[in-house]
């Protein structure tokens, strides 16, 4: 079959499943952050329309290195791009009926999740001391630019996420 043949189902599959898009997407992403530390400018890569999602990332090429495998790649590349699977992203496509954690009555998304959701309040407490992260009221891209910011901040944060319900 012709690349273009195969091209066309994917394109019908995806409207039938729109929600595999975002999967598809942030799979695009760990994969251009793959192909970054191989060939790919920098300059490149801020032509892209990841960019638009992913925003003002510093030094994409060194993140590349600083995953262990395609399990974190994958991981970070969906908190990267906020596509982590949550009811707040399945409500959006009809696919979870309440979009709201059931303790903080708040839509449950990634950012809810890190930010500020109470039942994680705990590991956040020390995620932020481990982080330097001295105020207690920051945005999603303040935190990833905390995250971001040296290998061994990112390595505390990729090892925290399994206290958060994320996958
Ligand atoms: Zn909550």
């Amino acid at each position: 079959m012709s690349s273009e043949a195969i091209q066309s189902i994917s394109v019908k599959k995806l409207s039938y499943f729109s929600p595999y898009i975002y999967c598809i997407a942030s799979e695009d992403i760990a994969s251009r952050l793959k192909k970054q530390s191989l060939h790919i400018t920098a300059e490149n890569y801020h032509k892209s329309k990841y960019q638009l999602l992913i925003g003002n990332i510093p030094d994409i090429l060194t993140i590349s290195k600083w995953t262990g495998n395609r399990v974190q790649d994958r991981l970070i590349a969906r908190i990267i791009s906020k596509t982590i699977t949550t009811p707040g992203l399945l409500s959006r496509f009809n696919l979870h009926l309440d979009p709201l954690c059931r303790i903080c009555n708040e839509i449950n998304d990634i950012s809810h999740i890190l930010l500020r959701c109470q039942k994680y309040a705990s590991v956040r407490a020390i995620l932020w001391r481990k982080l330097n992260i001295v105020s207690a009221n920051i945005t999603y891209d303040v935190l990833l630019s905390q995250v971001l910011i040296n290998k061994n901040h990112f390595l505390i944060f990729v090892q925290t996420l399994k206290y958060f319900d994320i996958d």
